[in-house]
């Protein structure tokens, strides 16, 4: 059972979709038809009229693309940084030139917004701000809601990154006036790994029509997907079979009303489970309702947990990335993986490794989660 915070499990239907028969999607009409249909099934996850495209690369594909077609030579950039992707996109922004500024906030906490208002009001001429929505390595969703209508407000282009946020926390990229809106396949959609799906604004397309330096780039250069669907023209020809799994696993994700609510009611019960047990959560605020990040009990090391738990209980779990990298595991529970019994199962097994390596449980993991998720008892 893989439940790690991505890739997850992926449904059957999703699979069979990938196995059907395809056709050439250059010269069959029908297919820019279907690609299309597909882009506005995105949209109404995202909640948004801007165009919609899938790209054909995992979702890092979406992180450079975006700085890429957005940042030109010496363009002022605000990186918030708050995690490991947070910080990492700053990366992206100058191999384009950008010059980058970093707004830090403390790595267990979400950014607030009035710090970054304060921030906003000395520093200037941002073009552009990157920002993470759910940081995956730690566990914590960042309040878009509020950052992105404020950086609108001082005149700055949002990216934001959403891979493992879109289709298990809120987004609503043009409420909350966000310019470009990432996210991939293989997190809360639950399709194979290797698909990215981008929104593009207004505003965005015109920093993109106005440049003044051509995009450095091809396969990263988000206009050459522009009227591709209207036109019957796609840059190159499209990974027809994920495409195929990505319009299930969306048409999956649409299909449940409840899906958001499901993620905030397994993420808080998976939360409130193991605190009870006398573990410690990672982040002190801003819990993600898609991966929880757990701090390494004393007694057992995380590189003993993850073999016991793959071995004895067939569960793949994950851990800390870079400098949390021994110190913190991490239970995905989004998308297909956002079900009462897998966290369950998973909690059940933690439970049990945890007893054979003497840890002390102050409750058991799994009987605290019958009681917070109502799992078992309706
Ligand atoms: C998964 C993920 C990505 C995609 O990157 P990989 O490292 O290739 O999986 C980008 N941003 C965030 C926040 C992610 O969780």
């Amino acid at each position: 059972m893989l439940m790690t915070p991505g890739p997850t499990f992926i449904h059957e239907d999703v699979r069979k979709a990938m196995a059907k028969e395809i056709t050439n999607p250059d010269l069959d009409l029908n297919f820019f038809d279907y690609y299309q249909e597909t882009c506005e099934e995105i949209k109404k996850i995202f909640h948004t009229k801007n165009d919609v495209f899938i790209l054909n690369g995992e979702g890092i594909l979406g992180l450079e693309a975006a700085c890429c077609s957005l940042i030109e030579p010496g363009d002022r950039v605000l990186c918030i940084d708050n995690g490991l992707y947070g910080n990492g996109f700053a990366n992206f922004a100058r191999i384009y030139g950008a010059e980058v500024t970093y707004y830090k906030s403390d790595y267990r906490n979400p950014i607030s917004a009035e710090g970054l208002e304060k921030f906003l009001q000395s520093e200037k001429d941002f073009k552009v701000a990157t920002l993470v929505h759910c940081e995956t390595p730690s566990g914590i969703t960042n309040p878009i809601d509020t950052l992105c209508p404020l950086l609108k407000k001082y005149g700055i282009l949002t990216i934001v990154d959403s891979a493992s946020g879109v289709g298990g926390e809120e987004m609503q990229a043009d409420k909350w006036k966000i310019d470009i809106v990432l996210s991939g396949s293989q997190k809360c959609l639950s399709a194979a790994p290797g698909l990215t799906i981008v929104s593009i604004s207004e505003d965005a397309w015109s920093k993109i029509h106005n440049r003044s330096t051509p995009i450095q780039g091809f396969y990263c250069n988000l206009e050459i997907w522009e009227n591709c669907y209207q036109n019957k023209s796609f840059p190159y020809t499209q990974p027809i079979s994920d495409i195929f799994g990505l319009r299930k696993a969306v048409e999956r994700d649409l299909s449940n009303p409840n899906i958001l609510v499901q993620h905030k009611k397994i993420a808080k019960a998976t939360r409130e489970s193991l605190i009870q047990s006398g573990l410690q959560l990672y982040p002190l605020d801003g819990y993600s309702n898609t991966v929880t990040a757990i701090c390494m009990p004393e007694g057992i090391s995380y590189a003993e947990l993850f073999e016991n738990m793959l071995k004895d209980y067939n569960i793949m779990i994950g851990g800390g990335l870079e400098a949390l990298e021994g110190k913190i595991f991490r239970i995905g529970h989004m998308g297909e993986n956002c079900k009462e019994e897998k966290v369950y199962l998973t909690l059940k097994a933690l439970n049990q490794v945890l007893r054979k390596y003497e840890v002390p449980l102050e409750k058991s993991i799994y009987k605290t989660f019958i009681k917070t998720s109502g799992y078992l008892l309706s």
